[in-house]
């Protein structure tokens, strides 16, 4: 299979082709303005140093300072961070944030170190990466297995070597760390909030639509409890390891499947007491993907549909909340079968509008409400899908090729 970047400059040339992007901007966007790869040692607890590896990958700044996440994981690698700073250039510059593209990383699984561990790595990477990073130059976010609380490390080792209280150096905090309200939920809601636009436009009910998801972390367990509360038949839930699968179209409570989760660490069904128990099926964490519904959300990571599975999705709508989740030659199968795909650079990018929003709260001294701040993310987010919508309508082609030349063009313009 390709990896993350080659399936994002195939992205990328499909776009320019279509759009015929100026020779210049388009070999300028085929590599990151600067890849920083840093050793952290670590005092374990066990007394030893080990050195685990860093990155962040800042691909560009045409339209303001660096914003993406940070990921932990064994599996980050320089290719998986380039190509995830490449998709938030995109995706900042499609839905018309004053921001560049950036992604951070480190290689290490979360699950095997204490807390004492995982906070010294976190301050870590900002002790290597101070110099390059802060509220006007790159503000990271969190991303696979970071959350408030790592954003809440970095940022107190982040003021401590400025010597003043720097809250708007990351976002994703913790409100009481100068987080904002809707953060935690903003990635999943924005991609929700687009559902809701299709779902009206077609005249359907929530409880016509059987929606499936794959991963059930901060993207996808957010925006299950969301659809599900909403009247949405949830027909499908997922973690890395299973899913549960219902057989028969009646509503799985993704509640229910979260107690079973946190209780016994993943999907089981002996633990399972849901009004669909007796319909339910165990699989694998790829096997909610071809499960009978109509809205699939990817939630999980990429290259998670390919050609392997593509012609046995069922669904008639994929919302891409994981970054890079469907790949190129899949895109491909299921356009020709008229499955209409939310791309993530649009579908995800609540989580960039409202960390931006965190960002100028910090840097500007406001303060908004839930509320105020939910309904902006709506107005921002759908303003962006009709503009998408009308490239793609302008160039006839798909909603990834209309975002990626709607972003291509504002990149081209600043130059
Ligand atoms: P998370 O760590 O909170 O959750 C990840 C989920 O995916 C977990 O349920 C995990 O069990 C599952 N998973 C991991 N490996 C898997 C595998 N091989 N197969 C199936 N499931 C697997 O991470 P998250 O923040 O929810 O991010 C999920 C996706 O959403 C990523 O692609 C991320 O880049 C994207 N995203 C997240 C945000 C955000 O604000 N958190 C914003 C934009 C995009």
């Amino acid at each position: 299979m390709n990896s993350p970047f080659t399936n994002a400059m195939t992205q990328l040339d499909d776009a320019a082709q279509i759009m015929d992007l100026d020779a210049q901007i388009h070999e300028r966007l085929r590599h990151p303005e600067k890849m920083h790869t840093v050793a952290i040692p670590v005092m374990m607890d066990d007394g030893n140093e080990r050195i685990f590896t860093g990155y962040r990958s800042q691909y560009s700044s045409a339209l303001g300072l660096y914003k993406g996440g940070i990921r932990f994981a064994n599996t980050v690698d320089e290719d998986e961070v380039k190509a995830l700073s490449f998709w938030m250039a995109i995706k900042t510059a499609t839905t018309g944030l004053p921001l560049g593209g950036g992604k951070g990383g480190i290689i290490v699984n979360p699950r095997e170190l204490s807390e004492g561990e995982l906070e010294r790595v976190s301050r870590g990477w900002v002790r290597a990466l101070f110099d390059v990073i802060g509220p006007d130059k790159d503000v990271p976010a969190p991303d696979v297995a970071t959350n408030p609380l790592v954003m809440k490390w970095m940022t107190d080792e982040y003021s401590t070597i400025a010597g003043t209280p720097t809250p708007g150096a990351f976002t994703g905090k913790e409100v009481a760390d100068g987080g904002i309200v809707a953060r935690g939920t903003s990635t999943s809601r924005g991609g929700f909030f687009l559902l809701e636009e299709i779902r009206k436009k077609a005249g359907k009910k929530p409880g016509d639509m059987r929606v499936a998801v794959q991963g059930f972390g901060n993207a996808g367990s957010y925006f299950a409890k969301l659809a599900y509360d909403a009247g949405y038949i949830i027909v499908g839930l997922s973690d890395s390891r299973s899913s549960f699968m219902s057989m028969s179209g009646c509503a799985l409570d993704p509640y229910k499947a979260e107690e079973v989760k946190k209780q016994y660490g993943s999907f089981s069904m002996d633990n399972f007491s849901d009004a669909c128990e007796d319909h339910v099926r165990i699989g694998s964490s790829t096997d909610v993907l071809e499960v009978e519904c109509d809205v699939l959300v990817p939630a999980a990571i990429e290259n998670q549909i390919t050609v392997e599975n593509a012609a046995n999705v069922k669904a008639s709508l994929i919302i891409e909340l994981a970054n890079g989740p469907t790949t190129p030659d899949a895109d491909h199968i299921l356009t020709e079968r008229d499955v209409v795909i939310l791309p993530d650079v649009l579908a995800n990018a609540g989580g960039v509008i409202v960390s931006y929003y965190e960002w100028y709260q910090n840097t500007h001294d406001e303060e908004w409400s839930e509320s105020a701040t939910n309904e902006k993310l709506r107005k921002q987010i759908s303003a962006a899908y009709k503009e998408i919508d009308a490239v793609s309508v302008k160039y006839d082609t798909t909603l990834r090729n209309g975002a990626f030349i709607h972003a291509l063009e504002r990149i081209a313009k600043a130059g």
